[in-house]
C-alpha cells in the first residue's frame, strides 16, 4: 500500500486538472440540451465533492489497494537502545555547557527577554520557570534558532551557538520540543521520528549507493532506530498511527521521541506536561529522567512545581524577561521575589484582609 501511495502521489497534483477535464468534456457532451446542462453539471460537481472527497487519484489508490490487497511491509525489529541513545559520556559533568549572556529579544516595544544571563551545566536538569508571558518560550525560540536574538551571546561548550536557524542549532547539538505541538500530523508516529533521523546515516548522502539500492537498507535502519525511540517513550505499539490520530498525551511523548532522535547534548522541553493527565504526567517525568540518565543535559520549562522539584538540580525564575532568582528548587520556592511574581504584590498587615462588600 505504501508503494502504491508513492506511485500515486505524483499524479495527485494532476488529478484536479483531470477532474476539470472530465467535467468540461462531460459538459460539452450534453451541450445540446442547454436546459439540462447546468443541472447535470451541478449534479456532477456535487457527486464528485460528496462521493470522492479524496479526489480521483485518491479514490483510485484506495480502490486498487483494496483490489490487490497489498500487504503492509513488516517493520524491522527495534534497534538496541544503546544505538539510538548512547549512554552517558563521563567526565564533563558540571562544566558550563550552554551559556546565555545578557540575552535580549524584543518584538517592537515588547521586551520579551530582557537581559538573561544563565549557565546550564553539563549533566544537569535546569528548570526555567516564571508566570505566563515572562519570556520562557521566547528564550527557547531564540536559543533553538527559531528567532534571532536582539542582542547578547549564546555559547555551547564555549563556542558561539548558530543564530536564527533551527536546522543549524539542532546540528550543533541542541534539540527542542514545542509548547504548542508541532508534529507532522499527516505522517505516522514512526515517520515523524524518522524525519529527525534524516542525515544520521552518512551513507545516505551518496547518490550512487542509493541507486545501488542501499537507500532501502538505510530506510530499514531508520525504521528500526525510530521504533526503538518510540518504545523508549512507550509508543512502540502505535508506530503506524498517524500523528493526528494519537491522543494528546501520546503526541506529547512523540515530540520528545523526535527531539531525542537527534542525539542532542542539550534537550529543551517547553512545558512538556501542559494539558497532560496526572498519570501521563508521572509517566513523562519518568521518560525525562531516563533521557537525563543517558547523559543528556535538559532545560525544562514547567508550571507544575512538583515536576520541577522532582527533576531539577537548579531553577532560574524569569519575570518580565529578566531573571529574578536562581537556585535549588526548594530555595527558589521560598524566594520573596518569586512568591511576589506568582501571587502579585504580597501586602502585610490588616490591609491584606479581604474586604466584605456592604449591600
Ligand atoms: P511565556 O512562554 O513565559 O509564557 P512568551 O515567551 O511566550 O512567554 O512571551 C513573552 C512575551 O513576548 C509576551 O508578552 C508575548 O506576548 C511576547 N511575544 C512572544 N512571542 C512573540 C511574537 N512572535 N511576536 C510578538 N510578541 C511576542
Ligand atoms: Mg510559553
Amino acid at each position: 500500500r505504501g508503494l502504491l501511495r508513492k506511485t500515486v502521489r505524483p499524479f495527485q497534483a494532476v488529478a484536479p486538472i483531470l477532474a476539470t477535464g472530465v467535467l468540461v468534456v462531460g459538459g460539452l457532451l450534453v451541450a445540446n440540451t442547454e436546459d439540462w446542462r447546468k443541472a447535470i453539471f451541478a449534479l456532477m460537481l456535487f457527486s464528485v465533492v460528496v462521493g470522492l472527497p479524496e479526489g480521483l487519484m485518491g479514490f483510485a489508490a484506495k480502490f486498487l489497494s483494496r483490489l490487490f490487497r497489498i500487504p503492509q511491509a513488516q517493520l524491522p525489529a527495534p534497534s538496541p537502545l544503546e544505538q539510538v541513545m548512547p549512554a552517558k559520556r563521563e567526565g564533563s559533568g558540571g562544566a558550563p555547557l550552554l551559556e546565555l549572556r545578557e540575552l535580549k529579544r524584543s518584538f517592537g516595544g515588547v521586551r520579551a527577554v530582557d537581559g538573561l544571563t544563565m549557565t546550564v551545566r553539563a549533566g544537569e536538569v535546569h528548570g526555567l520557570i516564571g508566570p505566563n508571558g515572562s519570556g520562557k518560550s521566547t528564550v527557547v525560540n531564540v536559543v533553538s534558532g527559531l528567532y534571532t536574538p536582539t542582542s547578547g551571546q549564546m555559547l555551547l561548550r564555549g563556542q558561539p551557538l548558530p543564530q536564527g536557524s533551527l536546522f543549524d542549532t539542532a546540528r550543533a547539538g541542541v534539540a527542542r520540543t514545542f509548547q504548542n505541538l508541532q508534529l507532522f500530523t499527516g505522517l505516522t508516529a514512526l515517520e515523524n521520528v524518522m524525519v529527525a533521523l534524516r542525515g544520521a546515516y552518512p551513507r545516505s548522502r551518496s547518490l550512487p549507493l542509493v541507486l545501488l539500492g542501499l537507500g532501502r537498507l538505510e530506510e530499514r535502519r531508520a525504521q528500526a532506530d525510530a521504533l526503538a525511540l518510540l518504545e523508549f517513550v512507550g509508543l512502540g505499539d502505535q508506530a503506524r498511527t498517524l500523528a493526528r490520530d494519537l491522543t494528546y498525551g501520546a503526541q506529547r511523548f512523540l515530540e520528545i521521541a523526535r527531539a531525542v532522535a537527534r542525539k542532542p547534548e542539550v534537550l529543551i522541553l517547553d512545558e512538556p506536561a501542559a494539558g497532560l493527565s496526572h498519570p501521563d504526567m508521572l509517566r513523562q517525568m519518568e521518560v525525562i529522567k531516563r533521557v537525563h540518565q543517558r547523559g543528556v543535559t535538559i532545560v525544562l520549562i514547567e508550571h507544575h512545581m512538583d515536576v520541577i522539584s522532582g527533576l531539577c538540580d537548579v531553577v532560574t525564575v524569569l519575570d518580565g524577561g529578566k531573571p529574578i532568582a536562581e537556585g535549588a528548587p526548594a530555595e527558589v520556592k521560598r524566594h520573596p521575589k518569586v512568591i511576589e511574581a506568582y501571587l502579585g504584590e504580597v501586602e502585610a498587615g490588616p490591609a491584606a484582609e479581604p474586604v466584605r462588600a456592604e449591600v
